[in-house]
């Protein structure tokens, strides 16, 4: 079953078949195609998912939605419920929770785009599942079995972003937990691994495009690539964007703001609305080089 049985490799012939059979390809070409609100994964389109990294208010995040949309994105991200690094909070710096999902809903009513955003608590999943197209699972909750599961159960379309310290084996041992439910809208997100020397002298993730291409060749699953998280640093995201779409992957998440340096959380790596329309041309014509296509 596996393309490259090189030595060494830390995912055997015997994992496919015990640790994650469903997850496992069942031929080198099998590719899962399902739709999220008329979203084709797993064909040649690559989706692009842009928006802020927080839901900050209701104008904030209908405006975005409207900037997003034209420029060609397919489904609108941000946060309401968000892991915030440190216990800290201010007046701008602060989740908005039950009002930032409702400011989401209010963006998708006014502008048809569909929404995905993330859960971190298991008390919340009901009522995000009411209002998101895909629930993502953040890096922080990849290994917490019992809330992939409860998250599987809802038969929402998952995103499942990979921890930066773990390896492919690992998350795929994740996504088999929401596979094992009966829910095969799963989508993986690569957002970058702490790595030797990436801290502070280059940036505080690497971003593992290796991955794509290593992660394909032994799941079905489409696999996404979040540079902005990755490289945490403005001018990185368009290259690293570009790179992950030359590298197969299957959509693009992009943090997307109306005034980037002064986003509430994470304003070194958003980009503002024309980089974004830019970008969506050129990784479009990436795309294309390589029989895909973004717009
Ligand atoms: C996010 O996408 O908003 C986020 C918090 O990402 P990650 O879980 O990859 O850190
Ligand atoms: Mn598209």
């Amino acid at each position: 079953m596996l393309e490259n049985k090189a030595p060494g490799k830390d995912i055997s012939e015997e994992d496919l078949l015990t640790k994650f059979p469903l997850a496992a390809k069942q031929s080198p070409d099998h590719r899962s195609k399902f739709t999220i609100a008329g979203v084709e994964f797993g064909s040649d389109h690559v989706p692009v998912f842009a928006g802020p990294n927080m839901v900050e208010n209701k104008e904030l995040i209908i405006e975005t939605a409207k900037a997003v949309k034209a420029s060609g994105a397919d489904f609108l991200r941000g946060g309401a419920f968000k892991p915030l690094t440190f216990p800290y909070r201010s007046e701008k710096y602060t989740e908005t929770r039950e009002d930032g999902l409702q400011w989401l809903a209010d963006a998708k009513e006014a502008t048809g785009i569909p929404v995905i955003t993330e859960v971190m608590e298991e008390k919340y999943i009901e009522p995000i599942a009411e209002v998101a197209d895909i629930l993502q699972i953040g890096t922080r909750n990849m290994q917490n079995f019992p809330f992939l599961t409860a998250c599987a159960k809802t038969g929402k379309p998952i995103m499942l972003k990979r921890h930066f310290g773990c390896s492919i084996r690992d998350w795929l041992g994740s996504a088999e937990y929401i596979l094992i439910e009966g829910n095969e809208k799963v989508i993986l997100c690569e957002r970058g691994v702490v790595a030797p020397h990436t801290h502070r002298s280059s940036s505080r993730f690497l971003l593992d495009l290796q991955a794509v291409p290593a992660t394909q060749e032994m799941t079905h699953l489409p696999v996404v690539v979040d540079p902005s998280h990755a490289t945490f640093w403005r001018p990185w995201v368009e290259p690293m964007a570009l790179a992950g779409v030359a590298s197969g992957a299957d959509g693009i998440m992009l943090e997307v703001h109306p005034d980037p340096e002064n986003a509430a959380v994470d304003p070194l790596q958003a980009v503002s609305f024309e980089a974004f329309d830019s970008m969506m041309k050129k990784m479009d014509a990436v795309a294309q080089a390589v029989g895909r296509s973004v717009l």
